[in-house]
């Protein structure tokens, strides 16, 4: 009898793992709690696969072999508790895919720079000719490309949510970036739960793997210490020369691996500040590990174009350059960002505050920033917090106004820098929008 896959969750992820299942003949039914997007209707009816959405059909869903769940659906949830209880194997669409490929895998973590590093790697590593694949929480599925692709290699940018159900997921390299508290509310409010699901990308490496991680961070090393893993492990520093690994030395990024030397000025590469010189470390350490050749690194990292919403310089006007951060949506983004930059800067910051802790970054807005803007509807968290700190302080809900306010504060030479440490859902509808308005407004003050 055909095993019996259900899908929860008809997302991109889910798509792509129905699609697969079917590929591989199972018996499939996804099941959405909420409204499907019609592009994922259309497939799912092309695909001739059944479904439903708005409800999930217990009777149905309890009756399956295997469950594959979106990484949006807590473990926590009355439904999933009751499929573990009869014994259903539920798993991530991450673990699903990686079982229907023979591609090698790198896999990369982190509670900041996912993306960033996912893009670079995959385009270091396409640039230098392999037949590679660039998946996860980023374009199509893992799942579909798997499905419907034949690549060698994947690079895939992997969240804590899709960690949290692996069994037998095996990257070849895994890269663990940072780890600083972030849905917490997922993980029971304790850290070290969260934590112990970023660990999850190392739990099946064996010797024959590596681990990547940035050293300079005492949890990363704390936490190894304490696990004592079988995989090998290079490490990332700005802080310290390594005999093995990658490090930023004088402004130049240098990678000891395999016995091949790696050196590139960092200051000539199209991402800047430290943040960015970790991620490019972490992209080059792979590289390395892959033995591709130093040009075609080089090469790789001066052709790169990162996605936007990221320090994304806009427009230089009157001598002042505007820059788009507003992906940053915790202080520790905001803490890379304002380390970017030499100049005087003026902050526009704010949106959905998530219980930040604006200590981290206090010294460094006290050293640099000549004006804060606080985009928001609540606005007296920062305003309180920084009175003292900063020279001025404005508060709007508008961002043009904020633009503005910027326009009028800065001099030739400033940063006008939009890096909120929030979300963005008081005033937008996520952070894609909110960075887009700011470029609007900017590119408005050349036609004033
Ligand atoms: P993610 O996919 O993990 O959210 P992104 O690459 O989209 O990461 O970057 C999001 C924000 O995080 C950036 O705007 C930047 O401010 C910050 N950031 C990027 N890389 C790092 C890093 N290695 N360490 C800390 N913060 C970073």
């Amino acid at each position: 009898m055909q095993k019996k896959v259900v899908i929860l969750g008809g997302g991109e992820s889910g798509a792509g793992a129905a699609i697969l299942a079917k590929s591989k003949g199972f018996d499939v039914f996804l099941s959405d709690k909420g409204l499907l997007h019609q592009k994922y209707v259309d497939v799912l009816i092309r695909e001739n696969i059944s479904f439903e959405q708005s409800q999930h059909s217990e009777a149905i869903i309890l009756e399956s072999d295997l469950v594959v769940k979106s990484p949006g659906i807590p473990d926590t949830v009355p439904l999933i508790v009751a499929l573990k209880e009869k014994g259903v194997e539920v798993i991530s669409e991450i673990e699903f895919a990686a079982r229907y490929t023979n591609a090698r895998l790198i896999a990369i973590t982190g509670s900041n720079g996912k993306t960033t590093t996912t893009l670079l790697t995959y385009h270091l590593l396409k640039n230098a000719g392999l037949n590679v694949g660039l998946a996860g929480n980023i374009g199509e599925s893992f799942a579909l490309q798997v499905a419907e692709k034949d690549f060698d290699f994947y690079v895939l940018e992997i969240s804590s949510f899709q960690l949290d159900n692996i069994v037998d997921f095996h990257p070849n390299i895994s890269i663990i970036l940072n780890i600083t508290p972030d849905h917490l509310d997922r993980y029971g409010y304790d850290f070290q739960n969260y934590i112990d699901s970023k660990f999850n990308i190392i739990r099946n490496q064996t010797e024959d793997d590596y681990l990547i991680y940035f050293t300079d961070s005492e949890v990363l090393t704390l936490e190894l210490d304490k696990r004592k893993p079988a995989v090998k492990n290079l490490g990332i520093s700005l802080e310290e020369v390594l005999s093995t690994g990658s490090y930023l030395l004088d402004q130049n990024l240098v990678s000891h691996i395999n016995g091949q030397t790696f050196e590139q000025n960092f200051s000539q590469l199209p991402i800047m500040g430290p943040h960015n010189a970790i991620n490019a470390l972490a992209a080059i350490s792979v590289a390395q590990l892959l033995g591709i050749n130093q040009d075609k690194i080089a090469e790789g990292l001066k052709s790169f174009t990162n996605a936007p919403h990221r320090l994304e310089e806009v427009e230089i006007i009157d001598g002042v350059t505007y820059v788009n951060d507003s992906k940053a949506t915790n202080v520790d983004s905001v803490f890379y960002a304002l380390g970017s930059f030499n100049q005087p800067v003026v902050l526009i910051a704010g949106g959905v505050d998530k219980g930040n802790d604006y200590s981290q970054i206090e010294e460094l807005v006290r050293n640099k920033v000549k004006g804060l803007i606080v985009l928001s509807k609540s606005f007296e968290k920062l305003k309180d917090y920084f009175s003292e700190v900063v020279p001025q302080i404005y508060t709007t809900q508008d961002i043009q106004d904020a633009v503005n306010k910027g326009k009028e504060w800065s001099d030739p030479g400033d940063i006008v820098l939009l890096s909120p440490a929030c979300a963005s859902f008081d005033l937008f509808r996520n952070y894609e929008d909110r960075g887009d308005k700011f470029k609007a407004a900017v590119r408005n003050l050349i036609s004033q």
